[in-house]
């Protein structure tokens, strides 16, 4: 328990606090304000749950940026993995994808129609299901950011050593570094700063946030998802802006070590390379996603079952698109809280448990009301 209350003490917060007021009216002094891009869905939620964005003076706002996998997977991806389904593929996958609206539907309807659509708690059971049923091809839903890529891609070397042949990856992998210069070279996204993810970070080190602080003159402050590691994180943000500095900062060195994870992203190079990724909201973008290498194309479930991911169709009316850019907050969405709810979401923000219309329907709707 010490451990947890030395991360919330608030005698420590206080002061946290004050300083947030006192940098704030220092920038604003100068007519200046600060826009921080919380990049990670997890640091989203914490910002809810803990009621940091009531702290915050009137010229420091926190945007929500494109770090929730769930929401950024284009809903094409959903149509090719439904479409698999269909086929009398096992998909395998976890829970939140379920949900989550392609162009005509989820895939828990799918499986509510009857298709083989199996939960899973972590990659490794997508290698059980495929060893206890050889009679069936086992499709894993490979999606995720640099922290989850290694463990799933992992599944590729479990196949390879058992020589399981009928399990097979439908890749979605995005890199969160190319999203952020989509932001920073988007014109009509203002962003100051990053509050930079926490998870990434520790794979692929902090130096790589280093063009962003060097050409775009932005802070980049690596943050844990304790209240006082987020608040320590604004701080050093807003000490650099009143400052007139931009550096990396990692907060977080009890996770994020300085050449990040060199034995994950070594797996990662072994069996996967860069390529195009479509992003929802952000579009396509070079070299922002990872497949598999051509040595492994056989666990390519796009290529091995011939179906190719197209950019699918948005949900009417739902902002997602804009929500990740972080050009609209879900409060602006008109469908947020009365057709879209957590129980029967309209859109990918709303269903993912790091999604922006997720925490702030928990958290910042109670908070307003
Ligand atoms: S509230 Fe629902 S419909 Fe609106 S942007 Fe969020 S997820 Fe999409």
């Amino acid at each position: 328990m010490k451990y947890v209350d030395s991360f919330r003490d608030p005698a420590i917060a206080a002061p946290l606090c004050d300083r947030l007021k006192t940098r704030g009216a220092a920038l604003a002094a100068r007519g200046g304000r600060a826009r921080i891009m919380e990049v990670c869905g997890s640091h989203t939620m914490a910002v809810g749950r803990h009621g940091i964005r009531q702290l915050l003076p009137e010229n420091v706002t926190l945007i929500s940026g494109p770090g929730c996998p769930v929401c950024v997977t284009a809903p094409g991806y959903i149509d090719a993995a439904i479409a698999l389904a269909r086929r009398g593929v096992t998909i395998a996958t976890f829970g939140d994808m379920l949900h989550v609206p392609g162009s005509e539907g989820t895939l828990g309807e799918c499986r509510s129609g009857g298709a083989s659509v199996e939960v899973c708690y972590s990659p490794r059971s997508a290698r059980d299901l495929a060893l206890a049923r050889p009679d069936r091809e086992v499709v894993f839903l490979a999606i995720g950011f640099e922290t989850t890529i290694a463990p799933v891609v992992s599944l590729v070397d479990l196949a390879l050593r058992e020589h399981i042949g009928n399990l097979s990856l439908l890749t979605a992998f995005k890199l969160v570094p190319p999203a952020l210069r989509a932001v920073l070279d988007d014109p009509e996204i203002q962003v100051d700063a990053f509050l930079c993810p926490a998870h990434v970070s520790a794979i692929i080190g902090p130096r790589t946030y280093e063009p962003f602080a060097r050409d775009f003159r932005k802070p980049c402050v690596i943050a844990g998802f304790e209240p006082l590691d987020i608040l320590f994180g604004l701080c050093a943000i807003l000490d650099q802006m009143v400052e007139g500095r931009a550096s990396v900062e990692n907060l977080y060195e009890r996770v994020v070590h300085e050449d990040g994870n060199p034995i994950a992203r070594a797996l990662m190079d072994r069996y996967l390379r860069p390529v195009a990724a479509r992003w929802r909201g952000l579009g396509q973008l070079p070299d922002s996603g990872l497949m598999l290498r051509d040595e492994f194309v056989r666990y390519d479930a796009e290529k091995r079952f011939d179906v190719p991911v197209g950019p699918g169709r948005e949900s009417p009316g739902c902002l997602c698109g804009e929500v990740i850019k972080g050009k609209r907050s879900p409060l602006e969405c008109p469908l947020f809280a009365q057709r879209c709810t957590p129980t029967d979401p309209v859109g990918p923000c709303m269903v993912s448990s790091e999604g922006t219309c997720s925490a702030y329907y928990k958290y910042e709707r109670r908070m307003r009301a």
